[in-house]
């Protein structure tokens, strides 16, 4: 339903006119998405202030049928957070509830409102001596409901878990204007359904997360990263399965990198440079975080490195020296989504199979896709310790870049085949959005995906929440 002026002037005076933009200039950094693959229209962007502001704007929009685009620091990789070109929704974007009304170390706990940083959230917890382990690449700009909306994975998942796995309780607002406070510190609390997990992941369809309470954790005394080349997935398996089995949770990092990916680094980061001597098929960067006085991490890594020498599953290994080298180590990792733009485009999957499946996997899709487009460059990468693989597959060298992207559905179908087959999921930890709606229908088992109908209809009956994400 199109927005008349009327209704525009009584959205815009719950937020105050500061806090609207209608002008096209003013809402151009909230149109774009990181990937330049959407960009939608609006007639109005509002940010209110509090709780009761989002609850007046979504009863009103409920009234008047009109769809609501939620949106954090804008980060997503899947189209979400941006509206469609029909010029009928609203965004509703959380940056200005920004503050942390609570923060518990003995609790280990902390209550921010949804449009905290995560970097900031990060920083406050270091301030009480306590770590919030989230951790992504985008985390100067992605906020704390956008991590729980999309259920952020990431570095730490390993040994932390998902987003889901970090959070208490909520505070969210549902479609008709309902405010629904779940914002308690328990651990323990078993009165019927859990419906934190409802609103977590849903990628703003059923409710705006408005604040959440999370779990902190002891810092780390210790933490010792490496850099490791070995020949290829199957030893990088082996490999993990000794840092698993002696290091247990303290493992809190193992990210598989190709010899493609660190040369694109090297490439296009200031400043970066090759860890190792020399050249090697395949890397992992390892980390182990040490929260105990009695554990002697320099002897635990060591003693991990030496079996795995001793199978031969390494041909060189670097332990980062100062605080410095392991930031640059993760640079040559984190810097990998933007240094691919740097060479052209390059076709996207967000997949997971089995950890065990990994090998087997990247064989298959990587015999599919090179056969496909015989020049192209693939640059599979990601969190292996969770099965979870960015396979992403750069240009040819001087292919036409819009000639290469045409073929994006071809490609991902080929890949996206092979996860099924292999029971695996099309997205591991950046969500559905509108990027993989369509595949979605095919991935997901029709009885569930009939129960998510049910769900959305109920929480949602007039369909304002994120209209045509997801489902
Ligand atoms: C360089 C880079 C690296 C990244 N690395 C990772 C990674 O390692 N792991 C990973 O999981 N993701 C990663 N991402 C993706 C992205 O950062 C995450 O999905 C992040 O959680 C999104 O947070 P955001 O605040 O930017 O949300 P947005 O992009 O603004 O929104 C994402 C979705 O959540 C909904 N939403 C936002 N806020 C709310 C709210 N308060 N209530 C209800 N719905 C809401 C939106 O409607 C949208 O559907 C990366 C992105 C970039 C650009």
């Amino acid at each position: 339903m199109s927005l008349s002026k009327q209704l525009i002037q009584k959205l815009i005076s719950i937020t105050g006119s500061t806090h609207a933009y209608t002008d096209l200039q003013e809402q151009i950094s909230f149109l774009e998405e990181p990937r330049n693959k959407f960009f939608g229209k609006t007639p109005l962007v509002l940010q209110p202030g509090c709780t009761g502001e989002v609850a007046a704007i979504l009863r009103l929009a409920n009234e008047n049928n009109i769809g609501v685009v939620p949106q954090g620091g804008n980060t997503g990789l899947t189209g979400g957070q941006v509206p469609d070109n029909t010029n009928t929704q609203v965004i509703l974007n959380l940056s200005r509830m920004n503050k942390i009304r609570d923060i518990n170390p003995q609790n280990n706990s902390v209550t921010a409102e949804a449009g905290v940083v995560l970097a900031t959230l990060q920083a406050t917890a270091e301030e009480v001596d306590r770590l919030f382990p989230l951790s992504l690449g985008s985390q100067g700009s992605c906020q704390i409901g956008g991590n729980l909306s999309t259920n952020a994975g990431g570095t730490s998942v390993l040994a932390y878990g998902n987003t889901r796995d970090l959070v208490l309780g909520i505070e969210v607002v549902l479609a008709n204007g309902t405010i629904i406070n779940q914002l308690g510190t328990l651990r323990k609390d078993n009165t019927g359904y859990d419906l934190k997990h409802l609103f977590i992941g849903a990628e703003g369809t059923l409710g705006i997360i408005t604040a959440a309470t999370l779990k902190l954790y002891p810092r780390p005394k210790s933490i010792y990263t490496a850099f490791v080349g070995l020949d290829n997935p199957d030893k990088a398996l082996k490999f993990f399965n000794i840092a698993k089995n002696d290091a247990g949770s303290m493992l809190t990092a193992f990210e598989l990198l190709p010899v493609i990916g660190l040369e694109f680094s090297l490439r296009h980061l200031d400043g970066s440079r090759d860890p190792l001597t020399c050249k090697h098929p395949w890397y992992v960067l390892l980390e182990l975080s040490i929260s105990t006085g009695s554990v002697d991490g320099a002897l635990l890594i060591e003693s991990i490195f030496e079996r795995a020498f001793a199978q031969d599953l390494l041909n060189d290994a670097v332990l980062a020296g100062s605080i410095e080298q392991s930031r640059q180590f993760w640079a040559l990792r984190h810097g990998l989504s933007e240094v691919q733009r740097a060479e052209g485009g390059s076709i996207k999957h967000d997949i997971s199979v089995a950890v065990s499946d990994i090998p087997e996997f990247l064989e298959r899709a990587l015999k599919a896709v090179e056969k496909a487009i015989p020049d192209c460059r693939p640059c599979p990468f990601g969190h292996m310790g969770d099965g979870n693989l960015h396979f992403n597959i750069s240009q040819p060298v001087e292919a036409d870049k819009a000639e290469f992207l045409a073929r994006w559905e071809e490609i991902n179908s080929l890949v996206h085949n092979i996860v099924i087959e292999m029971n695996g999921s099309i997205s591991a930890e950046h969500g559905i959005g509108q990027l993989k709606r369509e595949i979605l229908k095919q991935a997901k088992d029709p009885a569930s995906l009939r129960l998510m109908h049910i769900l959305k209809k109920s929480l949602d009956p007039n369909g304002i929440m994120n209209p045509g994400k997801v489902l």
